[in-house]
């Protein structure tokens, strides 16, 4: 069996085959997303596929996308600061080209997906979370993916601000959330680096006790308690070029431990070493969850 797994990313598309199990990727390529013309994008995604043989189709996308599957616009992006990809179909386009079973989700209900269906983690249920030129969350549970008329959202939940944001003043960038310390806007990549004084780019410069991580943390250990008291999966996983600091991971543990202070007793939450973790897949989780969506296509044919 081969699995096609495309990511659909802001910065970046990445495409795959995987054959037997959606983590066993034997082919991959990538193409930066055209900020402009999806055109050019996509078919250089189509370019590699067709030389491809593969069974099933995965599409994980960033968003917002229209997943509901009574609307006209199912597969499409639909609005987005990325000019020219507002209103984008994926799904249609690609279920029609191969003519394979095909599944699409977000980029992070895909990776949530994965957590749970693919490796060995032995979980049946798990929230992702992307923290990267957004912040992004997907949650699996037991009954399957949580997806309705809308996928979450919860990059965009309103924060209890940092003691020295509120000292300096600031409030965010997200142009939806002005002054209301969205998470996205607190804590994706450009908001750390605004912080800090550089370029997103060079973030990765920074040392580990630079200030600007402990207060990324202190956000993102608010997504992470807010998704685990609404959903109670068994573990949260992060992920994106943010958390490859493994810094992140301590840092954002103290901060849950503080906020859940012991008020539910949970046994996946005694041990948060596990609890608040990175991807059994590393760098690959994006892909991976692409890939375990076509694994879902077939078994949902
Ligand atoms: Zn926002």
């Amino acid at each position: 069996m081969r699995f096609a797994g495309i990511e659909a990313g802001g910065t970046t598309f990445v495409v795959a085959i995987a054959e037997d199990t959606p983590d066993n990727i034997v082919s991959r390529f990538e193409v930066a997303t055209n900020p402009t013309n999806p055109e050019i994008t996509l078919a250089a995604v189509e370019n590699f596929l067709d030389k491809e043989t593969f069974d099933a189709l995965g599409i994980a996308s960033f968003g917002p996308v229209d997943l509901n599957p009574d609307s006209d616009m199912f597969g499409f992006i639909t609005t987005t600061p990325k000019l020219g990809w507002a209103s984008t179909s994926l799904f249609k386009r690609f279920e029609a080209r191969y003519g394979v079973p095909t599944e699409m989700d977000t980029d992070v209900n895909g990776a949530a997906y994965s957590e749970v269906h693919t490796g060995t983690s032995g979980l049946r249920s798990c929230a992702y979370i992307t923290v990267g030129t957004g912040i992004g969350a997907g949650v699996q549970t037991e009954r399957g993916t949580i997806r309705n008329g809308l996928h979450p959202e919860a990059g965009h939940i309103q924060t209890r601000p940092h003691p020295a944001d509120i000292e300096s003043g600031f409030m965010g960038d997200c142009p939806y959330h002005p002054g209301q310390c969205c998470i996205e806007g607190m804590t994706k990549a450009a908001a750390i680096a605004s912080r800090a004084g550089v370029h997103p780019a060079d973030l990765k410069d920074l040392p580990d006790t630079h200030p600007v991580w402990d207060i990324a943390a202190y956000y993102l250990a608010q997504l992470t308690a807010s998704l685990t008291l609404t959903t109670a999966v068994e573990r949260v996983v992060l992920g994106g070029g943010v958390m490859n600091r493994a810094c992140m991971y301590p840092k954002v543990r103290d901060h849950v431990k503080a906020i859940i202070n012991g008020y539910v007793r949970y046994p996946a939450l005694d041990d948060l070493d596990t609890f608040v973790a990175p991807s059994e897949f590393g760098s690959q989780a994006g892909i991976v969850g692409a890939c375990a969506l076509a694994a879902k296509a077939i078994q949902q044919s």
